[in-house]
């Protein structure tokens, strides 16, 4: 049985989530609400620049759990894929200066190629990063993406193969997110997990609107939807894994609204759902 969930210690929101915020919003408005850690995403780090955003997260005394998102190396050219190298070791560098300890890793894809052509390419472009990655003490994390996304945002579409490239690179460096919108249909997903153990590095949790209305931006709230989130929370736990709880929500309907009020939905569905 999975234990509930009765405070916010362990909460942690991604920019994206509230993404009408700038950085500073955030910041300001997690803060207020008690929330604990943020994942902060790439394009966020606009408004004040990689060190005034370095330097605001620092004060604000919320812990950084991640940066979101680096991947997207399958390319249809050796400069595309170059490119794509380039741009992670960026991300590892904004990551170090940020103090977030991970990156998460949208492996990506190209429309039309072969999806077995893109998972070497995947696996060739993290080998070329990690040590980069290691020796700025960064991990990175493949997230599996759900398979309607196969086309142009992921090759790695279930954790199994996402473990498959962690086992194959072997190295500590590397490891998994799961996140609960992309895996909750796999049959394997609780075996894959046990699989992942410790190599599970962040946990995103959000639900899946019946019906979906737009396959990128209509994620809803915990208990919105029909994802046994608790149950595979349990899972995760079972498996090790003691980080955050990452609320990662694009939702053009609450995108819309108001952001404070907003967040405090999200504690309450916290508590009661994941
Ligand atoms: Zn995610």
């Amino acid at each position: 049985m999975t234990s509930v969930i009765r405070d916010f210690s362990r909460l942690c929101l991604h920019t994206i989530t509230t993404k009408p915020w700038s950085l500073s919003e955030a910041i300001a408005g997690y803060t207020k609400a008690g929330v604990v850690g943020i994942t902060v995403w790439r394009s966020a780090l606009a408004e004040l620049g990689l060190a005034g955003s370095a330097q605001a997260l620092r004060s604000s005394g919320l812990k950084v759990v991640s940066l979101c998102r680096g991947g997207f190396f399958p390319a249809g050219t050796a400069q595309g894929r170059q490119d794509a190298i380039d741009d992670n070791r960026r991300a590892v560098d904004e990551a170090a200066e940020l103090g977030a300890p991970l990156i998460v890793l949208v492996c990506g894809a190209v429309p039309c190629m072969p999806l077995q052509e893109g998972r070497k390419q995947i696996a060739d472009g993290i080998a070329a990063v990690l040590p980069y990655a290691e020796a700025a003490g960064v991990k990175l994390a493949i997230e599996p993406l759900h398979p309607m996304y196969a086309d142009s945002r992921s090759a790695i579409n279930t954790l199994g193969q996402a473990n498959d490239v962690v086992e194959a690179i072997g190295n500590p460096a590397l490891g998994v997110t799961v996140d609960v919108y992309h895996l909750w249909w796999d049959p394997d997903l609780e075996p894959q997990i046990r699989r992942a153990g410790e190599s599970i590095f962040s946990f995103h949790i959000s639900d899946w609107r019946t019906p979906t209305r737009d396959l990128l931006n209509d994620r809803t709230l915990m208990g919105q939807g029909c994802i046994n989130i608790r149950q595979i929370r349990g899972w995760v736990e079972q498996a090790g894994f003691t980080g955050y709880n990452e609320v990662e929500i694009f939702s053009d309907e609450y995108w819309a609204g108001n952001q404070t009020e907003y967040v405090e939905r999200i504690k309450a569905a916290y508590l009661s759902y994941a």
